[in-house]
């Protein structure tokens, strides 16, 4: 794909970007993150995005997502930020774990390089040793991905105690190679509705805050739901100490795959490179231009039914729990010129009052996706019976597929009791269940990064409809389960007309399952929607959406 350059420009030293917030959380560091390192690579230079989450645990594989959002999963299998995903999708690459770091990582490796005795009996001091550290990882993601350009989002916001250490190790960068390294301040404009005016005090604040931990903004995205007029570019130059040129308006939008195309307006990679002194190819942004067209000429709608549970805190939806299934479905809807139309279903609903499953006829297509634990799981399972009977188009994501064997034994294969071995422990009939090696990480609560995680190659079997989607014998897919379909069910499944589609060869696990006689009916034991790019949507979604459209 053309946007994807190596650079061939004279080498220069590596240069760094660090995005830091302002005012709010929430105000779009990592879309800003990702389309910056878009339209930089896009000018012809090789681009790595790191993300610094201030929080203790050492990885966000043990946060509900109610708390933290998607818990997204590297092909290495570490479990991280969803901004990672973000990062993969606009650059269209892989990140390792080194892209990544929360204050837990950093502490804990710098406790066992003292536990190894690696500072030669120093004294070890939160400074100097702990920026060390970050500076360390910083430059070996540089060096990893041999990039050009490494842009590091420190979240949190500028003035938290938490984020302190992050932004003394951007200190430091900078007072090491001043030349090198750059600051963007993302900060917010609110309009408060009584007084109806943006105002720029906020971010006067935000930027002296900065200022009080050592660091100047080399400039500043200013969030806000209305384009910034030019009395308001001037106030924060004149407070902020930046040049007007160097304020960008960042307007809301409707998508944020159109961010990227707004700041290109604004010529913000041309700014960048120019202040990091990097001599820029011609802008090619051709086929992500093409694909904003795409979503801007959606014009027939598909009407998808997501039946989940980490939905309410509050009084508010969220949907960030499952931002990569959101990303898939518009990846595969849009490019195929669809709008998709999505509904969040909180599945003990189902439980309660079985007449309410029949809601979902007015649905084109059902998605469970990845879960954990017991609520709503009675509920899901009666969606999927309905979708399964009624012809509904259906994937399973993960716990959506592990539900869907649990269905399709209990209701056609006829295995009385039939449950996943997490849900009911002693049932007579675990047709998923836990295999050797997990059962005693449970025992002894080693919870933490045990999952089975990141990339397995999977078989895909011949003549099956996943099959034709993929258009080849074997993928590579990422995981994040305990649980596992039991082989002992094998048989009886397939006898009573389950399709094993997909297995993992090496450890003779099955990874998708798929009916006959349906539209569409796919359940994946791994989570397609991690992999899906605007650019090269994942062929499972793109055939729901295509049987989504079809089934209208
Ligand atoms: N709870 C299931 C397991 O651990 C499924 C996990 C998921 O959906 N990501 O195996």
């Amino acid at each position: 794909m053309s946007i994807r350059k190596t650079s061939k420009a004279k080498k220069s030293n590596p240069k760094y970007i660090f995005v830091v917030g302002g005012v709010m959380s929430g105000v779009g560091k990592g879309i800003t993150t990702s389309s910056m390192a878009l339209i930089l690579q896009s000018r012809g230079f090789n681009v790595t995005a790191v993300k610094i989450d201030p929080y203790v645990n050492v990885d966000a594989g043990t946060m509900n997502p109610l708390e933290h959002g998607e818990t997204f999963v590297l092909a290495d299998g570490l479990e991280c930020d969803q901004d990672m995903g973000n990062y993969e999708r606009f650059l269209d690459t892989k990140l390792t774990r080194i892209n990544y770091m929360t204050t837990g990582s950093v502490y804990q490796s710098v406790i066992e390089q003292e536990r190894a005795l690696k500072f030669g009996g120093k004294c070890v001091s939160v400074v100097p040793h702990i920026p060390n550290e970050v500076i360390n990882r910083i430059k070996q993601a540089q060096s990893t991905h041999n990039a050009d350009i490494t842009i590091i989002e420190i979240g949190g916001t500028a003035g938290e105690y938490e984020n302190l250490l992050f932004l003394e190790s951007a200190r430091l960068l900078k007072l090491e190679n001043p030349q090198d390294i750059l600051f963007v301040l993302v900060s917010y404009l609110p309009i408060p509705s009584k007084i109806g005016e943006m105002k720029t005090k906020p971010t006067q604040h935000a930027s002296r805050l900065l200022n009080s931990a050592g660091i100047q903004a080399d400039m500043i995205v200013a969030r806000s739901s209305h384009p910034l007029d030019d009395i308001r570019k001037q106030k924060l130059s004149i407070m902020c100490n930046v040049s007007a040129d160097d304020v960008i308006s960042a307007p809301d939008v409707d998508s944020i795959y159109h961010v990227p195309i707004n700041f290109e307006y604004d010529n913000l990679s041309t700014k960048l490179l120019k202040k990091l002194d990097l001599r820029p190819r011609k802008r090619d942004l051709k086929e992500w231009t093409s694909f904003t067209q795409k979503i801007d000429t959606a014009n027939k709608e598909i009407k998808i039914g997501i039946v989940g549970k980490y939905f309410n805190s509050g009084n508010f939806v969220l949907s960030d729990a499952y931002i990569s299934v959101i990303e898939a479905i518009k990846h595969a809807s849009f490019s195929a010129r669809l709008k998709p139309v999505i509904d969040w279903i909180d599945s003990s609903e189902f439980e309660n009052d079985s007449k309410k499953v029949a809601g979902l006829k007015q649905y084109d297509g059902i998605i469970i996706p990845g879960g954990f634990g017991e609520r709503g799981v009675e509920g899901k399972l009666k969606a999927i019976q309905y979708a399964r009977e009624n012809k509904i188009p259906y994937l399973g994501l993960c716990y959506g597929m592990q539900l869907a064997v649990v269905e399709y034994a209990r209701n056609v294969a006829k295995i009385k009791g039939a449950h996943t071995a997490e849900i009911d422990p002693k049932t007579p009939n675990p047709v998923i269940d836990i295999i050797e090696g997990q059962d005693i990480n449970l025992e002894q609560e080693t919870m933490g990064a045990s999952m089975r995680l990141g990339e397995y190659l999977c078989d895909i079997a011949p003549k099956t409809l996943t099959r034709k989607l993929y258009n080849t014998a074997q993928v590579q897919e990422r995981h994040r389960h305990r649980y596992e379909v039991n082989n002992t069910y094998r048989e009886e499944l397939e006898k009573a007309g389950l399709i094993i589609a997909g297995v993992n060869t090496e450890n003779n696990l099955v990874e998708i399952i798929e009916l006959a006689s349906h539209p569409f009916f796919i359940g994946t034991q791994f989570h397609p929607e991690l992999i899906s790019h605007p650019l090269n949507p994942h062929p499972l979604f793109k055939g729901f959406v295509k049987a989504c459209q079809k089934s209208k």
